[in-house]
């Protein structure tokens, strides 16, 4: 069965223009053009994942985030203007999986679309994914960190690890190839699934963020920097 995806975006002409990429993509799709019609239509039905524009007549689209989030568990992606960043806050608290800023290239929506489609889909981690080739049901482990895929939701020693989605790519992408010096620029492939244009120091800034929350908040040496080549997680 094909993903349906559903639009929500009162841009007439921008939500057509979504509509037709995505059916290219092989994609389902259902638009509306207002909060509310969109509410009504995604308690209605089971969409795969939502786009959401946030500046919407009737009902704005943090608040169908807030109204559908106790309803549907359905990944949700928000389409924000440039400079709002307290909505995209906002929007990740209400429980949005993800965002993208207008205006956007439509192969960065596409990608990161199927990030979300993999990590959070009714197809994540039941085995139908990329996830069938691991440990127990997509759960992976380093030491003392429990990487679980299907709950999204990663520990150490119990302790609970915040990461935001492009960082538990990142670290599940290490986690996958373990002792295998992984490059920049397959990292950059990997976690943002397109050609990123020469910038994979991208890539370093993952890592020293994924650094910070684990190594140097457990004291532990997990991701290696292989000097000139890229970085690895090695076996213990
Ligand atoms: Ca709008």
């Amino acid at each position: 069965m094909n993903e349906h995806i559903l639009i929500v975006e009162d841009e007439e002409k921008l939500a057509r223009f979504i509509e037709l990429e995505l059916a290219h993509e092989g994609y389902e799709v259902t638009k509306a053009f207002d909060g509310r019609i969109a509410l009504e239509t995604a308690e209605k039905n089971d969409y795969s994942l939502i786009l959401l524009d946030i500046m919407l007549p009737e009902l704005n689209g943090l608040e169908v985030l807030r109204r559908l989030g106790k309803t549907k568990k359905t990944p949700v992606i928000l389409l924000t203007a440039r400079d709002a960043v307290m909505d995209k806050v906002a929007g990740l608290d209400a429980g949005a999986v993800d965002y993208i800023t207008k205006p956007f290239a439509i192969e960065e929506l596409l990608a990161r679309i199927r990030v979300a489609l993999k990590l959070h889909g009714s197809g994540a981690g039941d085995g139908r994914g990329d996830a069938g080739n691991e440990q127990a049901e997509g759960v992976l482990t380093w030491k003392e960190l429990v990487f679980d895929e299907p709950k999204h939701r990663v520990t150490y020693a119990g302790h609970e690890i915040n990461l935001t989605n492009r960082e538990f790519i990142m670290l599940k992408v290490l986690l996958e190839n373990r002792d295998v010096v992984l490059s920049r620029d397959t990292l950059l492939e990997k976690v943002c699934g397109y050609d990123y244009m020469g910038e994979t120091n991208v890539v370093d800034v993952y890592v020293r963020f994924l650094r910070s929350k684990i190594d140097e908040e457990f004291n532990v040496k997990m991701i290696q920097t292989v000097r000139g080549v890229g970085y690895v997680i090695k076996s213990e």
